[in-house]
């Protein structure tokens, strides 16, 4: 046993309203700095250069891909929460044009009755930070209108969540954002009421790269599976912003030790079934991260209830903060590593995993088309032309016909729809 000298010790609300406050203590060898470790000038030539876009525009090839290839289950769950949360995206979208409903009172800061209000409605952590313009996407630059973000975290169901990767697991996951989509609108009514404007930017319709702005506020740090680990159940937390004019007081970054304890544990790195995730951090837009392996990554979670092991054998997930760091300075040890109880999980169909097996698959199941519809159909039919598979004459004809069609079918859907979700859907089905 190796007792560790404790640096600092975070004090955080409990985790829902009337729980006591909890203490996390840092291990004095996982001190690096709080938040993010940021190369500024980097991030502004990047955000500048470079404006991030969303993957549900320009992968829409991949989309629709994961999609067919998921199984009838999770199919209907994507479908029924499409149903559900078209009209509170809808909602979420022209939320930012509704005007106050009192006057303000002048000069009160009303940081604390949001903070009261989210709790009451059954959000965990709630953080305030500038809101920063240079994660917002391009497509969505315009769209956002307000100075200042709201970072709102609900925690998805605890049981549910141990069973990933499962259709069980997923419904967690979708009904929980179908929650807190809900409750983002109750949350703007609110402050309209205390005389300001507020903008939803929903959990389901990607308006930004949020976690770097809930780090900013001091909600957790970013773990080594590329998830926000926040204090009381790690990447169990659901995100979503919202965005408003009221007067607010900032949250500072907190070092919690996140950085230097995910290079110690390393679970969800090595029990990663596509082998996605990096050992190593790298520098990547002006941030030092753990990257993922996109290609490794989305084909195990298209075929498998979107996957999520890395979020399932985290142990600040499972035990949370406290607990773990607590374990940590008292032994020097990452809790529950090596235990079946942690890091064990069933692949449907391919069978249980214990520590130290990992799946296998084959070298095709990696195969994804991967960019724009459009551009995946231009790529294959210039692989038919050169491979002469376009006959000639009225045969032929036709083939370029219906390419002109699915093409034009591609490009209006993907321009047409507000709701990213509608992207991912067989065209019949919008
Ligand atoms: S979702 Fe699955 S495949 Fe993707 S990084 Fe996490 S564990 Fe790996
Ligand atoms: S499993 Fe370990 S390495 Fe991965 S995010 Fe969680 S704490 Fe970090």
């Amino acid at each position: 046993m190796v007792a560790k000298r404790i640096d600092h010790i975070v004090k955080r609300p409990g985790r829902i309203q009337g729980e006591p406050d909890v203490s996390i203590p840092v291990s004095g060898d996982l001190v690096t700095e709080p938040g993010i470790r940021a190369n500024e000038p980097d991030v502004d030539f990047y955000s500048r250069k470079y404006p991030i876009e969303d993957m549900s525009v320009t992968l829409t090839a991949d989309a629709e891909w994961s999609f067919l290839e998921s199984s009838a289950e999770d199919q209907e769950a994507f479908r029924r929460t499409y149903r559900l949360l078209s009209p509170i995206v809808k909602a979420g979208h022209e939320s930012g044009d509704i005007e106050p409903t009192n006057e303000p009172n002048p000069g009160q800061d009303v940081t604390q009755l949001i903070i009261d209000k989210a709790r009451e409605l059954g959000f965990s952590e709630v953080g305030f930070t500038r809101y920063d313009r240079r994660y917002t996407y391009k497509d969505k630059k315009r769209w956002v209108k307000y100075e200042h973000a709201i970072c709102l975290a609900l925690e998805q169901d605890y049981e549910r969540t141990q069973t990933i990767p499962s259709a069980y697991a997923e419904d967690a996951a979708l009904y929980a954002y179908g929650t807190m989509s809900q409750l983002g609108l109750i949350l703007a009514d609110y402050i309209r009421s205390l005389g300001y404007h507020a903008q939803v930017h929903g959990p389901m319709d990607t308006v930004e790269v949020i976690i770097p702005m809930f780090v900013a506020a001091g909600l957790g740090q970013l773990g080594a599976n590329g998830q926000l680990l926040s204090p009381h159940f790690g990447s169990r937390a659901r995100l979503m912003t919202l965005t408003t004019d009221a007067i607010v007081t900032y949250n500072e970054p907190v070092d919690y030790g996140i950085h230097e304890f995910c290079q110690v544990c390393q679970v969800c790195v090595n029990r990663c079934p596509g082998r996605a995730l990096q050992r190593e951090k790298v520098w990547w837009r002006g941030i030092e991260k753990n990257k993922l392996v996109y290609e490794r990554c989305r084909p195990v979670m298209a075929r498998f209830s979107s996957c999520g092991v890395c979020m399932k054998v985290c142990p600040i997930q499972k035990y949370g903060m406290v607990s773990v760091m607590e374990h940590y300075v008292q032994t020097g040890d990452i809790l529950g590593k090596g235990t079946y109880e942690l890091e064990g999980y069933e692949l449907e169909g391919k069978g249980y995993y214990g520590p130290d097996e990992l799946p296998h698959f084959d070298r095709g199941f990696f195969d994804l088309p991967h960019g724009k519809s459009e551009d995946v159909l231009f790529e294959e039919f210039k692989k038919k032309l050169t491979s002469r598979e376009i006959p000639e004459g009225p045969s032929g004809d036709a083939d370029l016909r219906l390419f002109r069609e699915q093409v034009e079918k591609a490009v209006l859907k993907n321009e047409g729809s507000a709701n990213p979700m509608a992207m991912v859907l067989p065209d019949e089905e919008e």
